[in-house]
């Protein structure tokens, strides 16, 4: 069975690389009937795990992923770490090493002299003595002092590490006894069962270090994926600086799950040339073997267009629901309907459907300054007098406003252009909206006229 996991280490929100990796594999997981984990890695930051689930959990909810089983705790594993880390003690494969820090700063002082890579030097690697006294010793894993550290990456490739350049008898417990990084996590995928580790690749140099372990404790190593980065615009690390980090940041800024959901999958994995992946989409066409070698780029026009995509072609039931965490219930507005399918016609984010809706739903407080200089003067305020003379107050369709005005215009020898724009601004203040027989169905022709009085009193 394909099992998978994200083991984020909590920073109290989900970020939007970690989104990405969660995804890939989540989908990997669930395409192949398999389970997808979480593991919370807080064994330096136990405080804020809490926090952490929670943030990740209501980013999940919203993006509709979902993770099996329970939530693992890295720091409610000590027991067995440690139990793990005697084991490879009394099979001498891991030993303890009584190096004060002086010690060590003086053979790092010599190795840099001589110009070589600082490197434990394995000087207690086979000691039998009496231990020097005073001194909490570490825990070192017996590294292979040649040969390679080699596999098969799914991106990546063939990858080989020669033992003797990059390892030393690294350490996997500090003197307080507490494990650490590498030594954690393979435990925790080994005993989890996870089968594929999808991981950003600034872990590929933990990797030869965690086969080490693999085969020290007896596990089977897994099969691994390191995805390239995602970098900011301008070819650096993603940071703030390029655009929010938080997942839960671009759903108060308006952004469709789905949405950031196409948007991540695509950055660093595609399928053709193809730009639209539903959910459905992603898990019959993601595999992780087609993951990008390079580093992806974070266009955020491109998360604007699949969104504007998506808000357009979401149902009313879907935006409504979602348009709940603005404050507005299109179920229980007049012609909500009508009144949806009007701005998710342009809009780039939910935050425009909001405007649109203030725009339309409130009387305008003023008048668009340049609009009126623009649009309005005597003759086409003679000529809106009129029409609100003539306005039938039992139009309801937009068909019928359509229909009443342009018999309207046609008996005045006039034109929709003569027209349009002073109706616009009476309607909402400005000279940019929605078509105006559509708003009129909205308002209701009782609205409409009480507008057009109002202008024309200004
Ligand atoms: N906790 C690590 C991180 O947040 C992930 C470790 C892993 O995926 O192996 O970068």
């Amino acid at each position: 069975m394909i099992v998978t996991r994200f083991a984020p280490s909590p920073t109290g929100f989900l970020h939007v690389g970690g989104l990405r990796t969660a995804l890939y594999n989540y989908l990997y997981a669930r395409k192949n009937g398999g389970k997808f984990l979480l593991r919370i890695e807080d064994t330096d930051l136990a405080r804020n795990s809490d926090a952490a689930v929670e943030a990740i959990k209501e980013a999940f909810d919203w993006c509709g992923l979902e993770y099996d089983g329970e939530v693992e705790f890295q720091s409610r594993r000590t027991e067995i770490y440690k139990k793990y880390i005697n084991e490879l003690l009394e099979s001498g494969k891991a030993y303890k090493c009584y190096m004060s820090k002086d010690e060590l700063d003086a053979l790092r002082k010599e190795q840099e002299a001589r110009k070589e890579r600082p490197k434990y030097d394995g000087r207690y690697r086979d000691f039998t003595g009496t231990p020097p006294e005073g001194i909490e010793p570490v825990i070192r894993i017996k590294a292979p002092l040649s040969g390679k550290i080699e596999f098969d990456d799914g991106i990546k490739g063939h990858i080989s590490f020669e033992a003797a350049d990059i390892l030393d008898d690294f350490i996997i417990a500090r003197s307080d006894g507490s494990p650490t990084y590498n030594f954690t996590v393979v435990i925790d995928d080994a005993l989890m069962g996870v089968s594929d580790v999808i991981r950003g690749d600034d872990h590929l140099s933990n990797t030869p270090k965690q086969i080490i372990l693999y085969d020290a404790l007896g596990f089977k190593v897994p099969k691994f994926y390191h995805v390239a980065m995602i970098n900011g615009s301008d070819g650096s690390k993603l940071s703030k600086r390029h655009g929010a980090t938080d997942v839960m940041e671009y759903k108060r800024m308006g952004y469709l799950p789905q949405a950031l959901l196409n948007f991540l999958v695509r950055l660093g994995w595609g399928h053709g040339d193809d730009e639209i992946f539903s959910m459905s989409d992603m898990l019959r066409l993601f595999d992780p073997k087609d993951i990008n070698k390079s580093a992806s780029t974070y266009n955020l026009s491109k998360l604007e267009w699949l969104n504007a995509y998506y808000i357009k072609n979401s149902g009313f039931y879907e935006l409504a629901d979602e348009m709940l965490f603005f404050g507005i219930d299109f179920r229980g507005l007049p012609k909500g309907e009508l009144l949806m399918s009007l701005l998710q016609e342009r809009a780039k984010t939910l935050l425009d459907i909001k405007a649109g809706v203030e725009l339309i739903v409130n009387a305008p407080s003023s008048y668009d300054e340049k609009a009126m200089k623009k649009f309005v003067n005597d003759e086409s305020k003679a000529l809106l007098a009129q029409y609100l003379a003539e306005f039938k107050e039992d139009l309801e369709n937009t068909s019928e406003f359509e229909h009443f005005t342009m018999e309207f215009l046609n008996s005045k020898g006039k034109t929709l252009k003569d027209l349009a724009q002073n109706v616009r601004i009476a309607l909402t203040g400005g000279s940019v909206s929605p078509g105006i027989f559509e708003m009129m169905e909205v308002l209701g022709a009782n609205e409409v006229k009480k507008r057009i009085l109002e202008f024309l009193k200004a």
